[in-house]
């Protein structure tokens, strides 16, 4: 509640008056308990726990996806954040508390003023985006799948609660299954088939910085600030906001600001300028937090894959071969089962004819 009346808060609640969006954000706000937040957590640590594996499985078949070992510095400017922290998350395996003596010696451009204490998960991985989406789609080529880039999906075609084909703007693509993945736009495309995926877009912000001008040890995450900062070859890439209810991925310069304040504050080096411009992307996010796995109730062949939020990259490959087993197999992996399209369903829904 705080963060909604902050200048330079990192969460902004765009205001609509669309039933769909009230109906979110009731039961957003029914989500925010301990309970619910703790349940959401194992369920995500239980889906993850296979992701390094998956990751460097994909790297032995595409070598040029680099795969970077440093971990992550979380940095908590505010005691309180860091108490919370460390009684929230301090129990969990691989997680290292660090004072905030032994935060500066780790990383030593953060400011001390910016710093009560850090948290670093040397688990942690990071992956370029753009190397991971090159990578799959090498894969799925030398796998002989025809892949066909910007080709608008407009609308699913089905025989009662069979999916037939997918319509695009290049003529209609027939279909024995069906995988929704269309991001903060599959809300849409479910609801003309009668399926209810609550997923509202959240903005998020970044913009790369020359490398040399931050020179960062690793990966650091400025909790109060969720700003995050990975640097890769040449630059560092920074990431950070959540404007929950965005319709485009315009970029609002008054939240870049934000972002280069929040960076100055906190580096003893800040650099003044972007490399290029920054961009806007859409986070696909659901009212309870977790993402959308398996079946489309009441269809037989059409399977979600979104609503990953800030997560989707991490879970990606975990979430993919999810529902390539439940494809294959019929069942359903019970590590997603927490996931579920039918905990939204509407059950007395059917598809529009
Ligand atoms: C600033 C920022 C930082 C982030 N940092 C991280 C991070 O550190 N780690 C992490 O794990 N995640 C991160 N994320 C979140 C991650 O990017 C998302 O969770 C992930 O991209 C969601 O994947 P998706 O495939 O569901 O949706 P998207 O990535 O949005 O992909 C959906 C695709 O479907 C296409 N599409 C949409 N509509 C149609 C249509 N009608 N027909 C055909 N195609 C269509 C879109 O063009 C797009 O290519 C970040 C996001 C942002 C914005």
């Amino acid at each position: 509640m705080r963060w909604l009346v902050e200048r330079d808060s990192p969460l902004r609640v765009l205001p609509h008056f669309e039933p769909s969006y009230l109906w979110w954000l009731l039961r957003f706000a029914a989500s925010c308990s301990s309970a619910a937040a703790e349940a959401g957590l194992r369920s995500t640590l239980a889906l993850n726990a296979q992701t390094s594996a998956l990751f460097e499985g994909l790297q032995r078949e595409a070598p040029e996806l680099e795969i970077n070992h440093r971990g992550v510095l979380v940095v908590y400017r505010r005691l309180r954040s860091f108490a919370d922290a460390r009684k929230k998350f301090g129990h969990l395996p691989g997680v290292e508390i660090l004072s905030r003596q032994e935060a500066l010696a780790l990383e030593p451009l953060v400011r001390r003023s910016a710093c009560a204490g850090a948290m670093r998960y040397a688990a942690e991985r990071h992956v370029r985006p753009d190397l991971l989406i090159a990578a799959l789609v090498g894969c799925l080529k030398r796998l002989g799948v025809e892949v066909r880039p910007r080709t608008q999906c407009l609308e699913l075609i089905h025989d009662g609660c069979h999916v037939v084909a997918v319509r695009t703007a290049d003529g209609d693509i027939d279909a024995s299954i069906c995988v929704l993945a269309a991001g903060a736009n599959s809300s849409a495309l479910a609801r003309r088939v009668g399926v209810r995926l609550p997923v509202e877009a959240g903005r998020g912000y970044s913009f790369d910085v020359a490398r040399d001008q931050l020179p960062l040890r690793g990966p650091v995450y400025l909790y109060d600030a969720r700003l995050a900062l990975t640097p890769f070859n040449d630059t560092t890439r920074v990431a950070g906001m959540m404007e929950l209810g965005a319709r485009t991925a315009t970029v609002r310069p008054r939240a870049i600001a934000s972002m280069h304040r929040a960076g100055a504050t906190s580096f003893e080096a800040w650099p003044t300028d972007a490399l290029e411009e920054a961009w806007a992307g859409l986070r696909p996010m659901t009212p309870d937090g977790l993402p959308v796995i398996g079946l489309a109730h009441p269809f037989d062949n059409l399977y979600i894959a979104g609503g990953h939020g800030m997560l989707g990259l991490t879970l990606s490959l975990r979430t993919g071969e999810a529902i390539a087993e439940g494809i294959v197999s019929g069942s359903v992996d019970p590590a997603v089962q927490p996931f579920t399209p039918t905990r939204f369903a509407n059950r007395r829904h059917r598809p529009p004819a």
